[in-house]
């Protein structure tokens, strides 16, 4: 069962006006969220219904139908609750495009922004996946006020010009032009005494350490996706995202092309004319391969799945040895007459 808005505020129906301020005065003080922590809904639903009853006309029209009539640019808190019976939101929800809740703020506020942070890995790490922290700076909601700008034991205040609506409405004739309030900027709420740490925008910069896993196989360039750890919201609108850029330190051993890794592989030029075998490292340990006959230099060899792990699926790429035929730059004595007797034959 909704609550009515006198229940809400918990004075009679014949309370007056100054009893609705006392009232509201008090609560607010009980239910800020700077005191209770997780208190946002109550604190939101007790300035609703301060915003209907501490206005006359609103309150007449409440007391009268159980509603208050749905002009456009109507408070932001008198629709996020049931007007008794009523349901604004069925009412003039098609018509105004409201939301109810958080749904109406995330309209009327702005969805932060969204942050990208890169973080160096090991060409190591990147293969075998990792766990990195990764600071960033960020504006959050301020930890002294949590966001309202408020200065601690006090809360904002609906604003008195646009009766909390955030917007100024001129009527001329069957059309309304709307603009946003000037004094409270479309807030809905102005603050009377501004929080020291924020000094009243409710907002401050802040380093956040978050933990983020590297997935195995990462490339240089692969982005994480952290949903909703971005920049903070205005208006209670939802959080940005955080993305998480990898950035893969070169090897001294490996070139990367795709999920393959390319490996030189140094080959006397007796074993590239007669085939044989050679060590080729892989990430998990050297593995011999077989050179065929004939090989000739920067041949490419594959050895099937000893390469990184796909980021997409499964398995792993292959490692590509690139044959690099060495050519001996001192010779002995035996070496140079076998050399010069495959010259005069070659020859
Ligand atoms: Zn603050
Ligand atoms: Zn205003």
């Amino acid at each position: 069962m909704p609550k009515s808005l006198y229940e809400t505020l918990g004075v009679s129906k014949n309370a007056s006006q100054d009893e609705i301020k006392k009232a509201y005065r008090k609560l607010v003080r009980e239910v800020h969220p700077d005191k209770n922590p997780g208190n946002e809904e109550r604190f939101k639903e007790v300035q609703g219904a301060y915003d209907v009853l501490s206005d006359p006309d609103k309150r007449k029209q409440y007391d009268r139908i159980g509603s208050v009539n749905g002009r456009p640019g109507a408070g932001p808190d008198a629709t996020t609750f049931d007007f008794g019976d009523f349901d604004l939101g069925d009412i003039f929800g098609g018509l105004f495009n409201r939301g109810r809740g958080t749904q109406q703020q995330a309209q009327r506020g702005q969805r932060g922004n969204d942050v990208e942070v890169e973080v160096r890995v090991s060409f190591e790490d990147a293969l075998q996946g990792a766990e990195v922290t990764v600071p960033v700076q960020l504006e959050l909601a301020c930890h002294t006020c949590h966001g309202t700008g408020a200065a601690p034991g006090t809360a904002p205040v609906t604003c008195p010009q646009c009766d909390g609506s955030g917007v100024v409405a001129t009527s001329q004739g069957l059309f309304a032009l709307q603009q946003p309030c000037p004094l409270c900027h479309g807030r809905g709420s102005i603050v009377e005494k501004p929080c020291p740490t924020c000094h009243g925008s409710g907002r401050e910069r802040r380093t956040k350490r978050f933990k983020v896993h590297v997935p195995a196989g990462a490339k240089d360039g692969t982005r994480i996706k952290l949903k909703g750890k971005g920049e903070a919201g205005y208006g209670g609108a939802s959080a940005g995202d955080l993305y998480v850029v990898v950035r893969v330190e070169p090897s001294k051993v490996y070139e990367r092309r795709g999920d393959d890794l390319i490996v030189q592989v140094p080959v006397t030029y007796p074993t590239a004319a007669l085939g044989g075998t050679v060590e080729v490292p892989t990430p998990e340990g050297a593995v011999s391969l077989k050179v065929p006959s004939g090989t000739e230099d920067g041949k490419l060899l594959r050895i099937k799945g000893r390469g990184a792990p796909r980021l997409k699926g499964s398995g792993k790429g292959d490692v590509l040895a690139r044959i690099k035929i060495q050519v001996p730059k001192r010779v002995d004595k035996k070496q140079r007459e076998l050399l010069e007797e495959l010259q005069k034959v070659s020859g």
